[in-house]
């Protein structure tokens, strides 16, 4: 077995919005933790509320790493959030540094979410739309719930109002105010290295016509959706990944942020339906690797 992946602290993958561990056998980070297990890593994918604010979720993703570093014996984690999980893991390195060894943004939005400044407008919480909306995100954070069979915890909290605010790019510069570790001082730039002994990563992808609409992603609907996403986008209009613009992105070092993956493309979605030559799985396995040549 190759030990190439084989980091000095275990890698713990944080989910995004509806987020889950395994939906029966379906695996949320879809062939990626095997990936990196057969590469050699001490990989946990953990669960935090489906639908909350980055403060509570991250709340939860504290009292989680305390019980792996009591399981595992390890000092520290190394943190990698997709979406959300992404702003997550940033609140729990910011409240324990100690205890993390590295957060890695993957495609998460670290100044704000322009998908979620549409739906704020156009789909007012007090609206009917907007009503809708959220009964039907309840309703699939339910389900989920409901068919996740890589949770055993308590059932966990859900605050959809809180959820929201918490991408749009409002709430994201308050919550930037609060927890700066790691973003870049200009937009578009790179972040610090190590905050507070900290190391901060981030990667991302736009839609590419040709390459991200094409390949198996013609049969993934998950794919159109992100298209149509991305026609919400004004200040990033053309360099988004439908959910997440390319500059919004940036956290820490910026290993790239113009992959042809969308949203749900860098996390091998759905079924390992991507464009063609897109290599989400390499991504992760590479990045084990820069990991462990850091000490990390
Ligand atoms: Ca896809």
């Amino acid at each position: 077995m190759s030990q190439g992946s084989a980091t000095r602290y275990p890698l713990v993958l944080v989910p995004g919005m509806l987020g889950f561990i395994r939906l029966v056998f379906y695996s949320y980070w879809y062939g990626i933790a095997e990936a990196l297990r057969r590469d050699g890593a001490t990989v946990i994918a953990v669960q935090v509320s489906p639908l909350h604010s980055s403060e509570v979720r991250g709340e939860q993703l504290l009292a989680r790493i305390e019980e792996i570093l009591r399981e595992t014996g390890a000092a520290r984690v190394n943190l990698i959030g997709h979406s959300q999980g992404a702003l997550t893991a940033r609140y729990a390195a910011a409240m324990r540094p100690d205890l993390v060894a590295s957060v890695t943004s993957v495609a998460g939005p670290n100044h704000g979410s322009e998908l979620a400044d549409h739906i704020h407008t156009h789909y007012p919480a007090d609206s009917a739309k907007g009503r809708l909306l959220a009964f039907f995100l309840r309703l699939i954070g339910a389900v989920m719930g409901l068919l996740d069979t890589g949770y055993r915890g308590p059932k966990l909290p859900v605050d959809i109002h809180a959820g929201h605010e918490s991408l749009t790019t409002a709430g994201v510069t308050l919550f930037n105010q609060r927890y700066p570790q790691g973003l870049p001082e200009t937009w578009g730039g790179h972040g610090p290295e190590e905050v507070n002994g900290v190391r901060y990563y981030s990667w991302s992808g736009t839609l590419q016509p040709g390459k991200t609409d094409r390949g198996r992603n013609l049969l993934d609907g998950t794919n159109r959706s992100c298209r149509l996403f991305a026609t919400t986008f004004v200040r990033e209009a053309g360099q988004c990944d439908g959910m997440v613009g390319r500059y919004s992105s940036h956290l820490g070092t910026v290993i790239g942020d113009a992959y042809p993956l969308d949203h749900f493309d860098i996390v091998n979605q759905s079924v390992g339906l991507v464009g063609k030559g897109a290599e989400p799985i390499r991504l992760f396995v590479e990045h084990a690797g820069r990991l462990k040549a850091a000490g990390l």
